[in-house]
């Protein structure tokens, strides 16, 4: 649909004449499409690690500003991380988000919320040092052991 409105804009490259008339499931041949259409276009794009850096900053910016809980925050962070990272195996941006998430699949398995950081309270406070950090583009906070 995005293709087709920018058709009707007067965008008209060939690769975005093929991906207007392309179904929704096609993904795989939309996915082959893209960067064609973007070179023709000459346009530049975010990298990925520039929107994921961007996405996680915005769910730690709305769990500052007590828009969203803290396990929601802790969550969506961890989620943008992961959509960045998929292939790789338990990366995180530091060790604050990995025992982050740590404790955060020992809450979702055990109902344990003492998991390295002694508490929930502690996991939190940890949580809001590195979303404080995200948001005002400081490094990744080191984590502290809680108890
Ligand atoms: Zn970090």
């Amino acid at each position: 649909m995005e293709a087709a409105h920018a058709l009707v804009r007067g965008l008209e490259t060939s690769g975005l004449v093929e991906l207007a008339g392309m179904h929704r499931d096609q993904t795989l041949d939309i996915e082959d499409l893209i960067p064609q259409v973007i070179d023709e276009l000459g346009v530049a794009i975010a990298a990925r690690s520039t929107v994921v850096e961007r996405r996680a900053g915005e769910v730690a910016s709305n769990y500052l500003a007590g828009d969203i809980a803290f396990i929601e925050g802790l969550s969506g962070v961890l989620s943008w991380q992961a959509r960045y990272f998929e292939e790789g195996y338990g990366y995180r941006c530091c060790d604050s988000m990995l025992w982050l998430e740590l404790w955060l699949v020992s809450v979702d398995d055990d109902d344990d919320t003492t998991y390295w950081f002694g508490s929930q309270t502690a996991a939190e406070e940890t949580f809001r040092e590195h979303c404080s950090a995200m948001v005002e583009g400081r490094k990744c906070p080191k984590p502290e052991k809680g108890r």
